[in-house]
């Protein structure tokens, strides 16, 4: 089974890999439904989607993955920053638990800073919380500045988590965000693991290091990718995989253990780049 980790300051104990859900509004639905299905049985419980995704096509979906399954499921959905005034944000609550067919979601995320004052959107995710409508609340794409300002209005150990892109070949948070998350105990879940289905092709120098590694271990490149991810403490990725061949072989990543030499290796094929300016993004 698939290791779990204190989400954050909520101390639920979370498996380190997941689901994504992004796009799957364009896969065959019987294959997608089964594929998360699938995971869930490898023990890949949390659920990754958002109010934006196809539409809330994709909410339905996965309330469809749902079905009989609710108790096992670290179900994450995410407010569009244009809905995120207080009043928006209850109403977007609502509307994504009606598609998901649930009464609760264990985590509900500001999917990335916007206009609305970041105050009123916290309002509303208190209010939610207190109304049992979500067990906690985080932040997505906030960098280390705006996660500083939402922890100073928020109190402690009220955000749960920032999502942010993080794969191989984009570590820039490594420089400051991601210490700064483990400083103050926010989960940092990892999104578009591999790159948004953009993984080096075997004759690059990237694909041959993960290559190698991955023969090390008789693991896949995708594998290796994932475990690079989660070698860093308090860390949870959550790759989309809507074929469940796909799914099986990513669950199988939560056992791979890189010794110093193959995450060195990885590091020299995957150069960090210099520091920038915000968060990187798709
Ligand atoms: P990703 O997980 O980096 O890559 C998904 C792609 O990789 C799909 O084409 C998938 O194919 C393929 N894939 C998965 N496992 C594979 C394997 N073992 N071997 C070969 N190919 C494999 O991309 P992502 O969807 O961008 O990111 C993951 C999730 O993060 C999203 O779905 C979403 O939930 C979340 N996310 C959040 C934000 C945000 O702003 N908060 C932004 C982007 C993504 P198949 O589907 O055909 O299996």
């Amino acid at each position: 089974m698939i290791p779990r980790r204190p989400f954050g300051p909520t101390g639920v104990a979370v498996p380190v890999l997941g689901q994504g859900t992004w796009n799957m509004e364009r896969d065959e639905r019987g294959a997608a439904v089964a594929a998360l299905r699938r995971g869930l049985d490898a023990g890949l419980t949390h659920l990754d989607t958002a109010e934006m995704y196809g539409g809330g096509r994709v909410e339905e979906l996965v309330g469809e993955v749902l079905r009989g399954r609710r108790d096992e499921v670290f179900l994450v959905s995410k407010v569009l920053p244009g809905n995120a005034s207080r009043e928006g944000t209850l109403r977007a609550c609502e509307g994504s638990l009606r598609r998901l067919g649930t009464d609760r979601l264990d985590c509900y995320l500001l999917h990335w800073p916007g206009s609305h004052p970041l105050a009123e959107t916290i309002a509303a995710f208190e209010e939610l919380v207190a109304a049992g409508r979500i067990c906690s609340w985080g932040l997505s794409n906030f960098d280390e500045q705006e996660l500083a300002a939402a922890l100073a209005l928020a109190g402690e150990g009220r955000v749960a988590c920032n999502q942010v892109l993080y794969h191989l070949g984009e570590r820039a948070i490594e420089h400051a965000l991601l210490p700064f998350c483990e400083k103050q105990g926010v989960a940092l879940v990892a999104y578009s693991p591999f790159g948004s289905g953009r993984l080096p092709g075997p004759r690059s120098r990237g694909g041959r290091a993960l290559a190698e590694v991955a023969a090390r271990h008789g693991a896949t490149p995708h594998q290796v990718a994932l475990a690079f991810l989660l070698r860093v403490p308090g860390l949870f990725a959550i790759p989309k995989a809507a074929r469940a061949d796909h799914v099986l072989e990513n669950a199988g990543a939560a056992g791979l253990a890189l010794d110093a030499e193959e995450l060195a290796c990885l590091e020299r094929a995957f150069p960090r780049g210099r520091r920038r300016r915000g968060v990187p993004t798709l």
